[in-house]
């Protein structure tokens, strides 16, 4: 059994806590379709002994064909008709899980499907905890860590960017390209190894050549998957922008412009909720988190400055400020005070709205800001482009990878490292290449933590308790 994927997590440092035992792994079941009223809902179990599960489910002892739907009639502990529906049923390992799974498809009433979720654990499963049908996909390596975590990043998805990249990463990409840097990183590793095993030898000039060489290529390729994971990040995090400008100079009708067809779908990742003093706009995929400024004022009442102050706060973190001004009148005495009030690293972009309006031949526009007209769309092209420029983004970015905060660190970690190693090549590494081993080892570390070969378990614990349970 030496083989079985949870004795090789429970090697690689994993606790007991996370690893059910493979000898008593309990049945677990969740409703999987959203809460809510829908023409179907799904129940999903997984676990083991579910072919007699299903038996007594809909009083049909046939053994499952599996992967075959069995239009079947879900039976009460009385024998009852509680639904009519469809029974899926997954062999062990060939399921989501790679466990026995099966999947009852009911009518999805938030009622009857509690009814059948009730039915399930009556039957001797026990209410799936969150995440935990992905968390024991990732047990059984059907899934990587960086994989389990796609998922719930395809489901959070707010754009059509974000999911092309998600599934991208959950088909496993990304995890591909990671495994390659580290399968270059072992190579490198066993020619430093081999050296400190043999100091006495002499290693010749066309080993440490081949070590550069091999060290600057794997530079190369790791900046480049830190440079597609950063867009990526974009497109999970955003932008956040904050918009100011006088009443009636046409704010709102410019972030009408700006979202186009674009219609920001509101999901309930923390953060991304709309509030009276923000405003969600897709750009290309990305996510524009727009902080209004037009509750900032002078008040007496506690309620507004509390909202106030919230604003000034979010103020503090944003990326850009964008001061529209109505191109008739230009910059005000106002929005200057505004300006002097924000962060000074704020890069600010200036717009000149109304450009429409303009007697023919105006003057030639500032340097630094854009004119547009919300009404006629001129220059609305250029505003998009410098918002996502202001950003980092670059278009027509195919290979994006939506990678979190802990894989830009882990990326960020590992090149510093390849970094380090490199230096110490070039200045003729020997007679330290224990350092050089070194570096090496905490580079491959560092990218091992992507797909989840050495994690910490309280990083496991976080990564899967923020999914919804079902999933
Ligand atoms: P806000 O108060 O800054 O949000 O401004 P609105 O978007 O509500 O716009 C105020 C008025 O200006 C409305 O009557 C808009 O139709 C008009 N407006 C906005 N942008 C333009 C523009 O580019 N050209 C013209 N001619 N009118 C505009």
């Amino acid at each position: 059994m030496a083989d079985h994927p949870h004795d090789r997590k429970r090697q690689a440092g994993y606790t007991a806590s996370l690893i059910s035992s493979p000898d008593s792994p309990d049945t677990i079941a969740a409703i999987a379709t959203a809460p809510g009223v829908g023409g179907i809902g799904v129940v999903r179990v997984s676990g083991t002994g579910l072919q007699q599960m299903a038996a007594a489910l809909t009083g049909d002892t046939k053994a499952l064909t599996p992967r075959q739907a069995r239009h079947v009639v879900f039976l009460d502990d009385r024998g009852r008709a509680l639904d009519d529906g469809l029974l899926l049923y997954f062999p062990a390992p060939h399921s989501y899980t790679g466990e026995e799974v099966l999947e009852l498809q009911g009518h999805g009433g938030a009622v009857v499907l509690r009814m059948l979720l009730q039915r399930c654990l009556a039957l001797g499963a026990r209410m799936a905890a969150p995440g935990e049908f992905t968390r024991r996909a990732w047990l059984n390596d059907r899934l990587d860590l960086a994989q389990a975590e796609a998922v719930a990043d395809l489901i959070d998805a707010a754009s059509e960017a974000a999911v092309r990249s998600a599934v991208r990463s959950l088909r496993g990409e990304f995890s591909a390209q990671v495994q390659n840097l580290s399968a270059q990183l072992v190579d490198l590793r066993m020619l430093i190894e081999a050296i400190l095993d043999f100091p006495e030898e002499d290693i010749d000039a066309r080993d440490r050549l081949d070590a550069q060489q091999r060290l600057t290529l794997l530079h190369g390729a790791l900046q480049q998957l830190l440079q597609q994971g950063r867009q990526g990040s974009l497109l999970r995090e955003g932008l956040s922008v904050v918009l100011a400008g006088a009443p009636n100079v046409g704010k709102s009708s410019l972030l009408n412009r700006l979202a186009g067809d674009e219609i920001a779908i509101v999901t309930n990742i923390p953060g991304t909720t709309r509030d009276a003093l923000r405003e969600r706009i897709v750009i290309e995929g990305v996510p524009i988190h727009i902080i209004d400024t037009a509750g900032l004022r002078e008040t007496t009442d506690r309620v507004e400055r509390l909202g106030i102050e919230r604003t000034w706060r979010a103020i503090e973190q944003a990326d850009v400020l964008l001061q529209l001004v109505d191109a008739r009148e230009g910059f005000t005495a106002l929005d200057e005070q505004l300006f002097q009030q924000c962060p000074p690293g704020l890069r600010r972009i200036v717009v000149e709205n109304k450009s429409d309006l303009l007697a023919p031949d105006p003057a030639p526009v500032a340097h630094g800001h854009i004119r547009v007209s919300a009404r006629t769309g001129e220059g609305i092209a250029d505003l998009r482009t410098a918002l996502l420029a202001a950003a980092g983004w670059q278009p027509d970015g195919e290979d994006v990878i939506l990678a979190r905060g802990r894989h830009l660190q882990a990326l960020e970690t590992a090149l510093l490292h390849v970094d380090a190693a490199a230096s110490g090549v070039n200045a003729a590494l020997l007679p330290s290449p224990e350092l050089l081993a070194e570096d090496l080892r905490l580079a491959h570390q560092a990218l091992c933590s992507i797909t989840g070969e050495f994690s910490a378990d309280d990083l496991l614990g976080e990564i899967f308790s923020r999914f919804c349970i079902g999933k």
